[in-house]
């Protein structure tokens, strides 16, 4: 069975909150301003504007190439922006990035940054004193309980199938507690015990998400608002509470063209 309790609520070390004000999360809010990338003279993004409250889950959808993982990338630190700017709780990281932003994110994208040779363990082991996490066993130990690895924490990522890597790389982002998660397609390769677990993890909700995924219902079910970004513009934007999924899944017909 899972360890729900993992995701930053267990007492671990690095967990988040406001000092002083017990259960209040103190993930910052990301603010994108006017942000534009070009790559020669193809505009990937052009002057998106977009707020994910503190502590808040935004789902963003759009098809191929909209300029979604561009737009992670660039929050991330691994794309720099042509134009525009990104806030962490006001703050511009978009300028003089602080080294030690990296961790505070935590991101799952296509890319698992694992490392082939190495076990489950090790790779965690590996990102675990790369991003100075105490009580790093226990911390390893919860997450794979919770990911549903322990018993394949001694295998090399060599020999696991695609879903199994997605869990590995899932507790990879969240092994630092960070306050901020960037998920690219996080459900691709996942079986149905494990939507359910990143389902668990994600309504910990004491953590900012951005999540980028083509699954309509299931991003529309698990955010607090949803965006469609098309063609580097952001065309739409609801609470997802104002919207049901035959709604939305015409709303997204509608402008991811
Ligand atoms: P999405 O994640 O929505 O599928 P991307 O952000 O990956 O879209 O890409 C947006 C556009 O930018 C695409 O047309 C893609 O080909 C282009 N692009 C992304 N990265 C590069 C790059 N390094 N060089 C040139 N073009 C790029």
């Amino acid at each position: 069975m899972s360890d729900l309790s993992v995701p930053g609520t267990a007492g671990v070390a690095g967990v988040s909150g406001a000092p002083g004000v017990p259960g209040v999360a103190a993930a910052p809010g990301i603010s994108i301003r006017q942000l534009t990338k070009t790559y020669g003279r193809f505009r990937a993004l052009h002057r998106v504007d977009m707020e994910v409250a503190p502590g808040s889950f935004l789902a963003l959808f759009g098809p191929n190439g909209a300029g979604k993982s561009t737009l992670l990338g660039i929050i991330a630190g691994l794309v720099r922006p042509s134009r525009g700017q990104v806030f962490l709780d006001g703050e511009e990281i978009t300028k003089d990035r602080d080294e030690n932003l990296g961790k505070r994110i935590g991101a799952l994208s296509y890319q698992t940054y694992l490392y082939d040779e190495l076990t489950v363990r090790e790779n965690l082991r590996f990102y675990g004193k790369l991003f100075g996490v105490e009580d790093r066993e226990e911390r390893i130990g919860s997450l794979l309980r919770t990911v549903g690895m322990e018993a394949r924490s001694e295998s090399p990522v060599r020999t696991l199938s695609r879903g199994m890597r997605q869990r590995v790389a899932l507790a990879r982002a969240l092994l630092h507690d960070p306050d901020i998660l960037l998920l690219d397609e996080p459900y691709s390769g996942l079986d149905q015990d494990a939507l359910v677990m990143l389902k668990t993890v994600l309504a910990a909700r004491n953590k900012t998400i951005l999540l980028v995924t083509h699954d309509l219902v299931r991003g529309l079910e698990s955010a607090d608002r949803v965006a469609i970004l098309n063609r580097g513009r952001l065309v739409f934007e609801a609470e997802s509470s104002e919207l049901s999924t035959a709604d939305f899944e015409q709303t997204y017909r509608d402008h991811a063209v």
